[in-house]
Formats: C-alpha cells, structure tokens, sequence
C-alpha cells in the first residue's frame, strides 16, 4: 500500500465541491415529496419550490447551496498504517482550495479576535472524528452545518417537570416535540433531527449529529427507537410550523434517533437540528 498525501488531497476537494453544491438525492425526493401533499399556491409550496430550484441551480452551476458554509465535520475510517496527521493535513489543504475556489464561503472565526481565518481553517475547525477501519480504504462523510440550525439544537436532562417528561421513550417524546415547536421554523426548515438518548453531554450531542449522517428514511434497528422515530415525524407534521415558519404540511423531513450508555443519575435527551439544506456526503478513496 502506498500513501502520499498529494494522493488523497484531490479525492478531499472533490468530496467537498460535492458536498457543498449537490444536495443528497434522499434529501431532495423528501423535499419534492413535501411539495406534492402540500396546498397549491400556498406559501409552503412556494418555499418548497424556491429551495428545488435552488438545489438544482447550485448542482448544475457547481455553486454552495447555501452562502452558509457551515461547521465542516469529517468522519474518517482509514487503515491503521496510515498517519491521521498526514490524512487530517491533506483533509485541510483541500478546506483551503475549496474555498480558494470559492466553493466554501471564508466562515471560520476565530472566537476572541472576532477576526476571519479567511481559509476556513483553525483551532477546532474543521472537526476531526476518526474510526479504525480494513485496510487499503480510506471512508470519508462530510457534513457542512449551518450555524441558524446549529443555534436551535438543544439538550435536556431528564426528568423534566415542566415537560411532564420522565425517563422514559415517552419523556423523549415531549423533548422532541417541546424542541421542533421552539424551533417554530427558525433553522430554515423542514428540519432533520438527530436524536440520541444518554451519554453525557458532550458525547450525547456527538452522537445525535451522528445519526444525521443516515439517509432520509433509514429507521433505527431497535424496533422501539424505530416505531417512536415514525411516530414524532407524523406528529411533529401536525403542527402546522411548515417550512421556514410559513405554515403547512411538513415541518420536519425525518427524525433520527440513536442511543449511547448512560450514568444512573443522568438522562440526556440531545437534539440536533439539521435544516432542510442537509449537506453530506460520503466518498470511497482507494489506496493503491
Ligand atoms: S440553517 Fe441551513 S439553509 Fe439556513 S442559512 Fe444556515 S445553512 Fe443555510
């Protein structure tokens, strides 16, 4: 096997070119299926239109779906011979082509100047998260999201009184639903939601961005997470919030629910938000 980082820079910047201007195809046909149940002519259909012409504008003109370029998240599962240093430079040489090329808006700031990296990379930016994998195959996923959703993900700690919520699949319930109806549309919906019961707080919010790298669609393995995931996404599109807060149909495209142990004395309901722009992306990158 062998490695350069040359190598895997050019699968990296084509991984993001994807990821920034091609909108999942999953994504796209629940998008186009909320545009066939809702009203004609209503204000939610014509959002839903405005965000399919856009997706289709920013595929064929290779431009951002979003001038939000969002937190970059890599998700990388490579052979143990291969140094993640090298890996994690070449991942970030292409962060700064890409937005060189101008595929990635300059939207990394650093906390305590105020001032822009200009290349969108930093301390803390992008987000590294590596697993182990077979050899001669590096896995990478890309997830670009934005800060309007990021500001309304949010986290409890059960039992909740003011939710009437215990530690329980139902107390899970209330929190999900209390989240979307304080979202009230902000976040750029119809949203998707990463769920994950437990954890601690940190490893809690890792794990529900986690489950928003699974396709629309896809239910949990565990019957009970799969039957409360179906059961929200109905529920949560009778609240009449709608795409961007305008009213109508869809509120949320899926719900997504993924679990980690927890402590006997905490239980954490993480929620994170993703909007209707859901930019992610996975490649295959061979090493001869
Ligand atoms: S929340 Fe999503 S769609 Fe809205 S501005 Fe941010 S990245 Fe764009």
């Amino acid at each position: 096997m062998s490695f350069s980082q040359y190598h895997v820079q050019k699968p990296f910047l084509e991984l993001i070119v994807k990821t920034s201007t091609d909108l999942p195809e999953d994504v796209e046909q629940a998008l186009q299926d909320a545009l066939a149940r809702a009203d004609q002519d209503s204000p939610e259909a014509e959002a839903l239109e405005t965000m399919l012409a856009n997706v289709a504008l920013a595929r064929s003109k290779r431009l951002p779906l979003c001038q939000d370029t969002g937190m970059l998240l890599f998700d990388i599962t490579s052979p143990p011979e291969i140094p993640r240093t090298e890996l994690q430079a070449a991942a970030e040489a292409a962060v700064a082509e890409a937005t060189e090329l101008g595929v990635l808006r300059q939207n990394c700031v650093n906390s305590l100047t105020g001032k822009n990296t200009g290349n969108n990379l930093g301390y803390g930016c992008p987000i590294f998260h590596w697993q182990e994998g077979e050899p001669g195959v590096i896995q990478a996923a890309l997830m670009l999201k934005g800060g309007g959703s990021e500001n309304v993900c949010t986290q409890y700690s059960l039992p909740d009184s003011s939710l009437n919520a215990g530690r329980d699949l139902d107390g899970v319930r209330a929190c999900v639903l209390d989240a979307i109806w304080r979202a009230q549309g902000r976040g750029c919906a119809p949203g998707i939601l990463g769920v994950a019961i437990g954890g601690d707080r940190a490893t809690g919010y890792e794990e529900s961005k986690r489950q928003l790298f699974r396709r629309i669609g896809q239910r949990s393995p565990h019957p009970e997470l799969a039957q409360l995931e179906e059961r929200l996404v109905a529920e949560a599109n009778q609240l009449g919030i709608g795409p961007m807060g305008f009213g109508g149909k869809t509120t949320v495209l899926d719900i997504l629910i993924g679990w980690r142990c927890r402590l006997p004395a905490s239980y954490f309901v993480s929620i994170s938000y993703m909007c209707w722009c859901c930019r992610r992306q996975t490649m295959t990158i061979p090493l001869q």
